[in-house]
């Protein structure tokens, strides 16, 4: 029988209730149990592919194809254990199934209401997992703020779960103790606040993270627990951390794992030692020497590309340095550098802030994701710059195909080479449109996406950074290689070295005779974990840090 655990947020929006729902499972997992976490977003999207990184930063991709919220990228990269599109829910798509089988008719003639069939839906999902998939333990994140409107009907689920599942079934609910600094004082009324709100909607959390700026004594603890009807092992801080890795640790140190299982009937036992993750984060406290990495991208937010920084974090730790990531905005690179060229660098070296000056001060240089004009240029700029300078450099799919474009434009000779997606008529599309993609009117859920095998080239450097020549990546892209330009590609000293089995698309490229100079039409960032790094990650920083000696 599998058990449920609830994570809701109050007070306000941001709190990390990713991150404590991912140290859930990562604390439960440790102790030898089946877990899984999913997320519901009570937005009306049918998942966040659509929305633009500002809206809601990085779009997370599934194995098995689904654009989701970027929190399964924690889940994923704190657990190691993949998720699938069952973790992943919007109020739009639950919506959706609930339309669509009214419009079957499977209703049987009844009014269609929030209570009881949306509830139902939610509830069904949320059993999907522990019913059908056999896990001992379904973590179930609830987004947004409760007292939200569109939260509602989730909470009425829970409400409903709780009382049918009784033991089985608990609330873990995230709070936020501000400190007023001039009374010098924590306070603790918004989460009382809070708590009220849940018991209007009938749920009575079990457990009560608080998180907060300043250490909680347990004077504070217990006035918590008082006001809040939960017993005072019950009450867990969390306090910022230097790293989001510490938090399970943390949590693990204040019983909240062992908290649950007593809630649950469950025995306690010993509490297990998490060695792996322990190590990881012993290297990352040692690790002081620094390494740069340029992300040259179009969204100044930090969320937009976490996977990214994540994965390239990931892999610095694990050679012994501590990665420093520097935005850069490949517009203003653009606007900067329009007169750039490979002889008349010097122009842009006056202003020593200039973006252009940032960029050569890297020892490695990331070429981001994207969609659309907005920016491309300077994309293409900083590739042409990495190449002629040989500076590691790693583009990740729109970052490989501009790699592609510079290459075409400035080795190659085709001035005009540009991808479909910036221009329609360019006479040398080395970048064009997949032929599955050509009569697809609709935007949403329609890239390609998700996980496709990849055989690589014997001999080639990917294939020696892999330790093997199979593997399998996650997609997210319309546009492809246009294989029609491969030979000249290839005489000239960029390679394939890495294509889809069935479909022939290439997957990866490489100038073998540079330093490090890989662009994947995949995303790798999306199967770097913690205690299993990327590969491509690890060896370009390994590149980025031997760059002075090759
Ligand atoms: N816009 C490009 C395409 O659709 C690249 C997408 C991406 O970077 N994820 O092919």
């Amino acid at each position: 029988m599998s058990k449920y655990i609830f994570v809701t947020g109050g007070v306000v929006s941001s709190l990390g209730k990713g991150i404590i729902s991912a140290s859930i499972g990562k604390l439960l997992q440790t102790r030898g149990f089946k877990i899984t976490i999913q997320k519901f977003d009570p937005y009306i999207n049918i998942d966040p592919g659509t929305l633009n990184p500002y809206e809601h930063g990085e779009c997370y991709v599934t194995a098995d194809g689904m654009e989701t919220d970027l929190d399964l990228g924690h889940y994923e990269r704190f657990t190691g254990i993949q998720t699938t599109r069952a973790n992943s829910m919007t109020t739009g798509r639950i919506y959706k199934a609930v339309i669509d089988k009214e419009r079957r008719g499977d209703y049987l003639g009844k009014t269609i209401q929030v209570v009881p069939h949306i509830t139902d839906e939610i509830k069904e999902r949320i059993r999907f997992l522990g019913d059908q998939q056999g896990f001992d333990f379904v973590i179930t994140e609830i987004g947004g703020t409760i007292g939200d409107i569109e939260s509602a009907p989730y909470l009425e689920a829970i409400r409903q779960l709780k009382w049918e599942l009784g033991k089985d079934a608990v609330c873990v609910h995230l709070t936020y103790v501000p400190y007023l600094k001039a009374a010098s004082e924590l306070k603790t009324k918004p989460t009382q606040h809070s708590v009220k709100e849940m018991l209007s909607y009938g749920i009575q959390p079990d457990i009560l993270v608080l998180r907060t700026e300043k250490h909680l004594d347990d004077h504070l603890r217990m006035k918590v627990a008082g006001f809040c009807n939960v017993d005072l092992e019950c009450v867990i801080q969390s306090e910022d951390m230097p790293s989001i890795y510490e938090v399970p640790v943390n949590m693990q140190r204040q019983g909240l794992d062992a908290a649950i299982l007593r809630k649950m009937g469950i025995p306690v036992g010993e509490t297990p030692e998490l060695g792996p993750w322990n190590r990881f984060l012993q290297l990352r406290r040692e690790s002081v020497e620094e390494v740069r990495i340029g992300l040259v991208g179009k969204y100044d937010l930090q969320d937009a590309y976490k996977s990214i920084n994540e994965s390239l974090s990931h892999a610095a730790t694990y050679n012994h340095r501590k990665v420093r990531i520097t935005f850069i905005n490949s517009e203003t690179l653009a606007s900067e550098c329009s007169e750039y060229s490979e002889s008349g660098e010097e122009s842009t070296e006056r202003n020593g802030n200039s973006a252009f000056a940032v960029l050569r001060a890297q020892d490695g240089i990331v070429i981001c994701p994207g969609f659309g004009q907005r920016g491309v240029e300077g994309k293409i700029l900083a590739a042409q710059y990495a190449r002629t300078h040989d500076v590691p450099c790693f583009g990740i799919c729109l970052g490989m195909q501009m790699m592609v474009i510079e290459f075409a434009r400035n080795v190659l000779g085709l001035k005009d080479a540009n991808s479909r997606e910036m221009d329609a008529l360019t006479p040398h599309n080395v970048i064009d449109m997949m032929e599955s993609q050509k009569n697809i009117s609709q935007m949403g859920g329609t890239m390609r996406l998700g996980a496709y095998d990849c055989d690589l080239i014997p001999g080639s450097r990917v294939s020696g950074i892999y330790g093997h020549q199979a593997v399998c990546e996650r997609h997210r892209h319309r546009y492809e290689f246009n294989n029609h330009y491969l030979s000249d590609f290839e005489s000239n000293g960029m390679k394939c070295t890495g294509r889809n089995p069935e479909t022939d698309l290439v997957e990866i490229v490489e100038i073998p005779d540079l330093r490090w100079y890989i662009g994947t039409q995949f995303h790798p960032e999306y199967q770097s974990t913690v205690l299993h790094p990327h590969p491509l990650f690890m060896d370009f920083i390994k590149a980025t840090i031997n760059k002075g000696s090759k």
